[in-house]
């Protein structure tokens, strides 16, 4: 049974039986992979406090050939949400976790990904503005798989966006104020583009010094739900972990 060793973020997990979990986890080097956590819900299990949604782990695990399913050896926190101060920060945890496990398809391996979620924990620790951080982490996630549109072209006519864009759901793109009348669609306003291009070019962890006000953290908000809905083909359940979490706006 080849062992493997390396650094990994937890995504989520189930229960199995009446003392194991399931878990998903995301390797740097080798994508996502689920396996057995044996004894991981006894009270003195050597995996407390190492399975929360979104941890940093230290990782060691087994393949058993034809087998879908690892073998955890163990894992040890290298950096937890637990530590985070926000009072909501453990819910958008999960969210952001969710959202990795929605998206990843098993053992891809996807560097700049994976990174993104390393950053996003390290914002969360250092309470970062937890609305402006998911917004940050959804535009990332989006762009980083190649769908985020133009946040400088209409997707039509090609003139600038300008003050007064819409996302419309037709072209699965920003349109100008020309070309968007009668689309419906999400309004998004210059103050919501100007924080994605910032963001576009810092770290998450220097989101604090990046203005997001209430308007502009709804419309992208709306928007990027739309979005992950689109390209995930259904209501992202991530979403739903959200919404739990925080009241409808
Ligand atoms: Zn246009």
């Amino acid at each position: 049974m080849p062992l493997y060793s390396g650094e990994a973020l937890v995504l989520r997990t189930y229960k199995l039986g009446e003392a194991d979990r399931i878990v998903v986890f995301l390797t740097r080097d080798r994508g996502k992979k689920r396996g057995v956590a044996k004894g991981a819900r006894r009270v003195r299990s050597r995996f407390l406090g190492a399975l929360e949604p979104l941890t940093r782990v230290s990782i060691a695990y087994y393949e058993r050939e034809h087998r879908e399913l690892v073998r955890l050896g163990n894992a040890e926190p290298l950096r937890s949400p637990l530590a985070a101060q926000q009072p909501d920060a453990f819910g958008y945890a999960a969210y952001f976790a969710a959202l990795l496990d929605e998206w990843l398809p098993e053992g891809d391996v996807h560097e700049r990904v994976y990174r993104l979620g390393i950053t996003t924990l390290d914002a969360l620790t250092e309470d970062v503005a937890l609305d402006a951080l998911a917004r940050y982490f959804e535009y990332w996630l989006l762009r980083l798989q190649g769908v985020y549109p133009s946040i400088e072209h209409c997707a039509r006519c090609r003139r600038d966006l300008g003050s007064a864009a819409c996302l419309v759901a037709r072209d699965h793109s920003f349109l100008c104020a020309r070309c968007a009348p009668g689309e419906g669609g999400v309004a998004v306003s210059t103050e919501a583009f100007d924080f994605l291009r910032r963001s576009a070019r810092v770290p998450p962890a220097a989101l604090g010094g990046v203005p997001l006000g209430p308007r502009a953290v709804r419309e992208l908000d709306a928007a990027h739900r739309a979005l992950l809905a689109w390209h995930l083909e259904k209501d992202p359940k991530p979403g739903r972990v959200l919404r739990e979490i925080q009241p409808e706006r």
